[in-house]
């Protein structure tokens, strides 16, 4: 199988790609810093309460997103970030997404059982 339908690209290319994941939405241009050489899905955005501290008794409201990326690499990340604190980021594999799914699954059916 090429790199054109893999979803994944040959790093020695030139940039912008050929070729773009389905799932991509971003422009691309051959002016792009090469940090910003990556191609990135739409964000699906969810409303979340959120605490530093889950023992505070402070919540925050707000929004946080999911949204996928591949660099000039190919390796595909799963980001989860809180719009409000853009620091607060997890980055994962798809190996590791699926983990998360799993174990939220797991601890919500925890939860539903209080
Ligand atoms: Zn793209």
């Amino acid at each position: 199988m090429d790199s054109r339908h893999s979803g994944q690209h040959d790093p020695q290319s030139a940039w912008p790609p050929e070729h773009c994941p389905p799932w991509c939405a971003r422009p691309h241009s051959r002016d792009d810093h090469p940090e910003d050489r990556l191609h990135r899905s739409e964000a699906v955005i969810f409303p979340v309460v959120t605490t530093g501290d889950f023992l505070s008794i402070d919540r925050h409201t707000g929004e946080a997103q999911v949204f996928i990326t591949q660099g000039v690499r190919g390796d595909v990340w799963v980001s989860v970030l809180d719009s409000d604190t853009p620091a607060v980021q997890l980055n994962l594999t798809l190996d590791s997404a699926i983990g998360l799914e799993t174990a939220l699954r797991q601890s919500l059916a925890l939860a539903a059982t209080a």
